[in-house]
């Protein structure tokens, strides 16, 4: 069985150029949307990431708002930002990049963003909204994984949805979201006692670990849908996702590559959610 290839970079590409269009149709009504982008400290990922979300953001005519703070930024100081960015109407959306340097509160910044410009979805009351099936901004990338497993017209209702990972940011709310979307979802973790055959029970596995390839292809259902939402990079600089590529595809219907699957869409649907918070401006 060859797997079919969910190509995240063709549809975020294709969901960026619809974002244009109505980033285009807002700013014509005098709505530029706005993304404020905060990086604290001098860690190299977090530089790439950042770049690559404020190049996406120019691309598709959102404005961005950049704010580069040193490590030794206190925990007042980043609050006082923050407090800044929610009362400046410009800003629709407000990103501020982790992790934070260890010195920082991160709890306390991150709970004092608005809500209404919480585009990561990170705040209690988007977590909140989400688990009650009315949510508003949903973290980045479990929403792009909903938007390719759409996309795909791949079934989740009545589908074993098995998430391995209980992150805030990946594993909590892809679990929420297939929930909401009708799977019986199992939540896998570092205690997980035989985690094998969990993933071996899976019609739709979610891997976001971070540990590479370590979900083993032959545990995996014949015929399920894999989504490897893992980013590891070797000593020999190449990535790797948590799922061992070659022998997964032989046995799934459908898989992510890394890279190129789930990435690209998290900041397609970051794109999307500044949008949204600049709608919900126009609309107040
Ligand atoms: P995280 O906060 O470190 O969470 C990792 C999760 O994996 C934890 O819940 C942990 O369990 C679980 N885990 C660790 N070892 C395990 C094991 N041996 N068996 C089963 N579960 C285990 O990571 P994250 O932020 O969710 O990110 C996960 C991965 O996704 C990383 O590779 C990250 O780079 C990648 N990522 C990619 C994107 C993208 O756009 N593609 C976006 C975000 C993250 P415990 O809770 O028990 O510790």
């Amino acid at each position: 069985m060859a797997a079919t290839i969910l190509d995240g970079k063709a549809l975020a590409a294709r969901v960026r150029g619809e974002l244009k269009l109505e980033v285009d149709r807002l700013s014509a009504q005098g709505v530029t949307p706005g993304l404020a982008v905060v990086l604290v400290g001098e860690d190299p990922a977090s530089q790439i990431y950042v770049r690559n979300k404020t190049t996406a953001c120019a691309q598709a005519g959102i404005k961005t708002f950049d704010h580069q703070l040193p490590t030794t930024t206190s925990t007042d100081e980043l609050l006082k930002l923050v407090a800044s960015l929610n009362a400046d109407s410009r800003v629709d959306g407000i990103l501020i990049q982790l992790p934070l340097p260890a010195g920082i509160d991160a709890r306390r910044v991150l709970f004092s963003v608005d809500p209404r410009k919480d585009v990561d979805g990170i705040h209690p009351e988007n977590v909140g909204r989400l688990l009650m099936g009315e949510p508003r901004f949903v973290a980045c990338t479990p929403f792009g994984v909903m938007k390719l497993i759409e996309e795909a017209r791949l079934p989740l209702a009545g589908a074993n949805a098995v998430v391995v990972g209980r992150s805030n940011m990946v594993g909590k709310p892809m679990a929420a979201l297939l929930l909401g979307a009708d799977a019986s979802v199992t939540v896998c973790h570092s205690k997980t006692r035989d985690l094998a055959a969990a993933v071996g029970r899976a019609d739709v596995l979610v891997a976001a670990v971070g540990r590479a390839e370590m979900i083993r292809g032959e545990w995996v259902k014949p015929g399920a849908v894999v989504i490897d939402v893992g980013i590891n990079r070797t000593a020999e600089g190449k990535l790797l996702g948590d799922v061992e590529f070659a022998p997964a595809a032989a046995r799934a219907a459908a898989i992510t590559p890394v890279p190129g699957g789930v990435g690209p869409m998290t900041i397609a649907m970051l794109l999307a959610n500044t949008v949204t918070a600049a709608k919900l401006r126009a609309a107040r």
